[in-house]
């Protein structure tokens, strides 16, 4: 949607991010690329460590926003090494990557999951449509509200 002044509504990306009982952590991501896109043009979606990522020592990302920026800063493996070798928690790692990303003209959130189950979706534009479920199948939903840390 060119033109559309609302960044949170150019993004057409579907992306999941799911912890089983075991621990083990997947993520996947659907997109039709940037309006106006470039023919050929590879985003961060299919792009493992930069729009999708997910390793069982650290976290599982799935991104939407603006590739080309999440492919520079390979956002969402950023995430799970700041984890990994800084011993930042999910919701640090994930609030800090985003909003550095957002001070270099990277629009975009992401939902991500840790391996203790701890849920984050930062972003840095005016809203990202997102929800999550736990084992007791209550669904949780939000748009523009800030984002959440649920336990
Ligand atoms: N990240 C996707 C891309 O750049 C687009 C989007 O999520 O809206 O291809």
């Amino acid at each position: 949607m060119a033109g559309e002044p609302d960044e949170a509504r150019r993004h057409g990306t579907v992306g999941a991010v799911a912890r089983d009982r075991d621990g083990n952590l997947a993520a996947a991501t659907s997109t039709g690329g940037m309006t106006g896109k470039s023919p050929g043009r590879v985003g961060d979606s299919p792009t493992i460590g930069a729009g999708t990522f997910a390793d069982n020592a650290s976290c599982a990302v799935s991104a939407t926003g603006h590739g080309e920026f999440f492919i520079r800063y390979c956002t969402a493996s950023e995430i799970a090494a700041r984890m990994r070798h800084a011993g930042h928690s999910l919701d640090k790692a994930a609030g800090a990557v985003i909003a550095e990303l957002g001070a270099v003209g990277g629009s975009g959130g992401l939902i991500a999951i840790d391996r203790d189950g701890n849920i984050a979706a930062p972003f840095n534009c005016s809203g990202m449509y997102r929800g999550f479920a736990r084992e007791d199948g209550i669904l949780h939903t939000a748009i523009y509200d800030e984002p959440y840390q649920a336990q």
